[in-house]
């Protein structure tokens, strides 16, 4: 809680017994799925949320919106074994919401492979749809780069189309979260699909900014995670100059290509405030603009066990962070905390 009103937090990725590792293992070792699939008693899984749900209480987050974890998507494997694996991954994130539905919203994985597999995302409708209609989820994690060779089609292509057009009716976000990247220049930088994430997102940001795709789509909403990836490293111009950055191509820049009408795109493009390094998070707020933002802490996760020396507590323990903010404003941290994240995610109910 927060000043008396609860605190949504829009990215958390479930946590899950061994038995749900070894079947991924499986699956991928004996390349088909085995059996009658998964099945984990509600038992084992409330002995695996334990620790999450602790970790949530003591980041005073009350209601956290899980999705899988991004590094275990398996999108670059066969179509067969991706649509197996992402089946299982929603059965059991709804199986977790389904034991604690005061805690948690289910954020779908869908079935992504690389393209060389599927000419668009045509693939992913029937699983959303599943997701939404059956299970119960208010959104959808979108992977930039499935096969994680950078030959996915940029976010602004209509490889994307079918999937935005089944998100804008079913009025569910697409929460952007990269995954891993098969680049072997990164081989041998430690936790290097942190670095893909930024990579990613940042492009999806810049493509999405430099598009048509909300004309397009006019009431799809995408949130892009991490802050939205790189920043700005330019003083912005005045808007009748058209063009950003001293006339190169600014990171994060928000003037329009020359190509693309300017429009309003603040009811479509959002990003999370999952940066644990405060004074990036303050940057991501100036640039994007606190009504662009809502509150993720990836909790329980990368920030888990690290301290953070200005407040004492956790990484990844981001109330008290945003809270010390000096130019936010109550109604700001509101915003952030709730507020907006109410009316982005339109199919959220307390
Ligand atoms: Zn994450």
């Amino acid at each position: 809680m927060y000043n008396g009103e609860k605190v949504l937090d829009i990215h958390g990725h479930h946590s899950t017994p061994a038995q749900f590792r070894a079947y991924a293992y499986n699956l991928i070792a004996l390349r088909t799925p085995m059996g009658s699939g998964l099945h984990i008693t509600d038992e084992a899984m409330g002995e695996a949320m334990t620790r999450h749900l602790k970790i949530l209480d003591e980041r005073s987050v009350d209601v956290q919106f899980i999705s899988p974890r991004p590094v275990a998507m398996m999108h670059w494997e066969q179509p067969n074994l991706v649509e197996h694996w992402t089946r299982t991954t929603n059965d059991v994130i709804h199986q977790t919401c389904r034991l604690h539905p005061t805690r948690f919203r289910g954020v779908a994985q869908l079935p992504q492979v690389s393209v060389s597999y599927s000419p668009d995302t045509s693939n992913c409708v029937e699983e959303l749809e599943r997701s939404v209609k059956e299970l119960g989820f208010i959104a959808a994690t979108l992977n930039p780069d499935p096969a994680g060779d950078r030959k996915t089609p940029g976010m602004n292509d209509p490889y994307w189309f079918p999937l935005y057009e089944k998100a804008q009716e079913l009025k569910t976000p697409l929460i952007v979260h990269a995954s891993i990247s098969r680049d072997p220049r990164l081989a041998i930088i430690p936790h290097n699909y942190q670095y893909n994430f930024m990579t990613e997102q940042s492009l999806a940001t810049l493509l999405l900014e430099h598009s048509d795709v909300f004309t397009r789509y006019p009431e799809l909403r995408v949130i892009i995670c991490h802050c939205g990836g790189t920043l700005s490293r330019f003083i912005p111009r005045a808007e009748s100059s058209g063009i950003a950055g001293g006339g190169q191509v600014g990171i994060g820049s928000r003037a329009p290509a020359a190509h693309v009408e300017e429009h309003d795109w603040s009811d479509n493009l959002f990003f999370d405030t999952c940066s644990y390094d405060q004074d990036f998070l303050e940057t991501a707020l100036k640039q994007r603009g606190v009504d662009q933002m809502m509150f993720g802490t990836e909790a329980p996760g990368s920030g888990t066990g690290v301290l953070n020396p200005d407040t004492g507590k956790p990484a990844d323990d981001m109330v008290p962070v945003i809270d010390r903010i000096s130019f936010l404003t109550a109604d700001d941290k509101r915003k952030l905390f709730r507020e907006t994240t109410m009316r982005v995610f339109a199919l959220y109910e307390d």
